[in-house]
């Protein structure tokens, strides 16, 4: 088959969706297409991790309703070569696809751990929440490898729901090396206080699944049983095509402030582009959904004309237990870390300064404040510890 489209969208996620949406509102003739190697039509991937294990919501209730732009979905298909002189691409089927403008929003994989089978999954996408959810029973040993965003999400919501869990990671805590050292500790108490098992500085260096249990094996060489494992260890952006088709690639597709690549009829946007972040005035790959959504709407209205520049400062936000927060910029412990609690580890903010100027926010259960931190970071200063205290939160 052949398909022609005004607009074609490699991948079929949050990125996808946002562009889909932008380039509908700006025409209403264009022909849309979305192609997507997994089954399902782009939705929402945080609540995987958080609400749909809180509320038992629907998995329906997570689709993002792409569907209603007019763009044709074509899915379960994967994209395996892109001819840009042509202005086509092939999926993994042989069916070719032309476009005039075509946006990359192929994201990010998980990195994969050196072993696998049915029980060990690596936790990024539905199937894999489906998968999770059939093992994540009362009293199930479940380990979760990886003490970072996404290992301290899941490990938190299968405690909710009477799993026992084991938490892995080669860090000294949960969150290690992005929140101050003594929220990291505050957490791991926390986590353990809710029956969670802590095994920080462990790396785990073999697995086998024997069918109805896996086994692990850390680096000390012992090891350990369980009923499933859950990895959270990072991700890797998908960028095969892009390098095959000769486009620039430094950690995720480089794109300009238009979001647009090294061939000016092809954009990239979400987790797999490396963009130009003026507020920071640094380049960064974000892996957040702010910057999802953000970058897609950018890109969809650029690809029907509008050359507008992406100049948002993502945030992000993570749910643990009954915890949460939202955060601006970089959070990094190398940087100047200035703590500032109204309740210890329970809400407050956390400054991250360098070169007297903010660099990085952490609104710890302190809500509304995203667009003052956002300013903060932008605000020449200079600012030091004690300037800095205090000038969040403001009132809005
Ligand atoms: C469990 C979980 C929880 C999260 N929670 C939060 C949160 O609380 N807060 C937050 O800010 N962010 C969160 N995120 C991150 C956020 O969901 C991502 O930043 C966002 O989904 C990225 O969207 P994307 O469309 O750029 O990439 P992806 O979501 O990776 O989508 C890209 C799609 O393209 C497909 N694809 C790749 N290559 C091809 C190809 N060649 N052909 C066809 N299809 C292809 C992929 O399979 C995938 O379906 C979470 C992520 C996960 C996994």
């Amino acid at each position: 088959m052949q398909y022609e489209y005004d607009h074609l969208i490699v991948g079929a996620g949050i990125t996808a969706d946002a562009a889909a949406k932008a380039i509908r509102e700006s025409d209403a003739a264009a022909r849309i297409g979305i192609v997507g190697d997994e089954a399902h039509a782009p939705y929402e991937r945080p609540p995987l991790s958080k609400a749909l294990w809180k509320d038992d919501k629907p998995v329906e209730s997570i689709d993002l309703g792409t569907a209603k732009t007019g763009a044709v979905l074509h899915l379960g298909r994967r994209i395996v070569a892109l001819d840009r002189t042509a202005h086509t691409v092939t999926d993994d089927q042989g069916d070719v696809y032309r476009y005039h403008r075509l946006l990359l929003a192929t994201g990010a994989t998980p990195r994969r751990l050196p072993f696998g089978g049915e029980r060990v999954i690596a936790f990024r996408t539905l199937d894999d929440y489906l998968a999770l959810r059939r093992y994540a029973v009362p009293d199930a040993r479940i380990a979760v490898i990886g003490g970072g965003f996404i290992g301290s999400e899941i490990a938190a919501s299968l405690a909710g729901k009477g799993c026992k869990v084991t938490m892995l990671f080669p860090g000294s805590g949960i969150g290690a090396g992005r929140y101050p050292h003594n929220l990291s500790a505050f957490l791991d108490g926390y986590y353990r206080e809710r029956g969670v098992d802590l095994c920080a500085g462990v790396r785990v260096v073999d697995g086998r699944d024997f069918g109805d249990y896996v086994e692990l094996v850390v680096a000390d060489g012992t090891s350990a049983r369980f009923d499933a494992v859950v990895a959270g260890t990072g991700v890797v952006p998908n960028t095969e095509l892009a390098t095959a088709s000769g486009l620039v690639v430094d950690n995720g597709i480089v794109v300009d402030a238009q979001l647009r690549t090294s061939d000016p009829d092809i954009f990239a946007a979400g987790d797999v582009a490396n963009f130009p972040c003026a507020p920071l005035g640094v380049r960064l790959r974000v892996e957040h959904e702010n910057a999802a959504i953000g970058m897609g709407h950018h890109a969809g209205r650029n690809m029907v004309g509008a050359g507008d520049a992406y100049t948002t400062l993502p945030f992000f936000y993570s749910d643990l237990f009954d915890l949460g927060y939202e955060a601006v910029g970089l959070l990094d412990d190398r940087l100047e870390v200035v703590e500032q609690w109204t309740q210890p580890y329970r809400e407050g903010v956390v400054y991250y300064l360098d070169g007297g100027r903010v660099r990085g926010v952490l609104l710890w259960n302190v809500w509304g404040q995203v667009e003052p931190a956002r300013e903060l970071i932008e605000a020449r200063g200079p600012f030091d510890a004690e300037s800095v205290r205090g000038k969040l939160p403001r009132l809005v």
